[in-house]
């Protein structure tokens, strides 16, 4: 049977992916290229498009779907900003795209992306209404409910990173207080690791970081946790605990059937998904919490392309 193909593009602060997908999310033809951010947007596209180009199925493909961290706006397919792209400053991807190459272009934001990636790949677009949250950096999230992308009005639906559990808490980059992106955001829970070691000693953790505490990331912890480390354990159960909360308010609100977790954090869930679970029975809806499924992605490095690809599908 003869299946639509689509081109799927992520762009990522270091590396930009590239791929030809079908209409059930698999992958035919993949490639990629490092970011150049210093060259202007226009030349990076016009790299991307030759890498496409290289592609066999180039010529059958449909569409033309691209995902960006950052401020972006589907209707209009403009960048007005990304954060780790300081050149991407109201840039008109999707015209300059369509120019290039005169097929048919989406453009949204990665959590978007990942969100309808994960729909296709660890759910098989079989699921009715899921949430995917992205545990990297900071904290992001996408909505698919009756079996589409739910963006809101301004297209900023999803964004639970900003979803409040301290109100008295550290400030967040958004603005906001005690986020639950300044709790398990990995740029914070490293600065948080740092600090509690002050007045702490852990041999394991000195011995992996020499000392250096600048080094501490959320890996770095998972590896201390697996060696038994008591402060790396006593964190993990923190982060279980305040991801419990924040997915009990995610389980109420939405009344998901699946809620999928990706994202570098997701891989260290042997150490903080019991205190989620814990949190959610005490605090979340019954009926809620018992149609609720809650899996960590199996396809994590694909998720952002795949669903990008998807995008006209949505
Ligand atoms: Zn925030």
């Amino acid at each position: 049977m003869l299946k639509n193909l689509y081109l799927g593009i992520d762009i990522g602060g270091t590396r930009i992916k590239v791929a030809i997908v079908n209409s059930e999310g698999i992958i035919f033809e993949e490639s990629s290229i490092a970011t150049d951010t210093k060259s202007k947007p226009v030349n990076v596209l016009k790299g991307i498009v030759n890498v496409a180009k290289n592609f066999k199925n180039y010529s059958k493909i449909k569409s033309i779907g691209v995902g960006i961290a950052g401020d972006v706006c589907f209707q209009t397919g403009v960048v007005r900003f990304s954060p780790n792209l300081k050149m991407w400053r109201n840039i008109k991807l999707r015209e300059i795209l369509t120019n290039l190459t005169n097929k048919k272009v989406y453009v949204d934001n990665d959590a978007n992306a990942a969100s309808i990636g994960a729909f296709y790949l660890d759910a098989k677009g079989k699921t009715t209404d899921l949430v995917c949250i992205t545990l990297g950096t900071g904290v992001g999230g996408g909505l698919i409910l009756d079996k589409k992308l739910y963006r809101g009005i301004t297209g900023t639906a999803g964004e639970v990173g900003h979803i409040t559990i301290d109100a008295y808490g550290k400030k967040c980059n958004c603005g906001n207080r005690g986020c639950i992106e300044t709790f398990v955001g990995a740029k914070y829970l490293s600065k948080f690791v740092q600090d509690y070691l002050k007045n702490k000693n852990s041999k394991i953790i000195n011995r992996l970081v020499g000392k250096n505490y600048k080094l501490i990331t959320p890996q770095l912890l998972a590896q201390a946790a697996k060696e038994g480390d008591k402060i790396a354990k006593r964190i993990w159960k923190m982060v279980g605990e305040k991801l419990g909360i924040f997915l009990s308010i995610i389980i109420n609100f939405v009344n998901p059937d699946t809620i999928i977790l990706c994202g570098g954090l997701s891989h260290a869930k042997k150490y903080f998904m019991k205190y989620i679970l814990q949190e959610i029975k005490t605090r979340a809806f019954k009926s809620a919490t018992k149609a609720c499924k809650i899996v960590v992605s199996e396809s994590n490095h694909k998720l952002g392309v795949v669903g990008a690809a998807m995008l006209s599908e949505q």
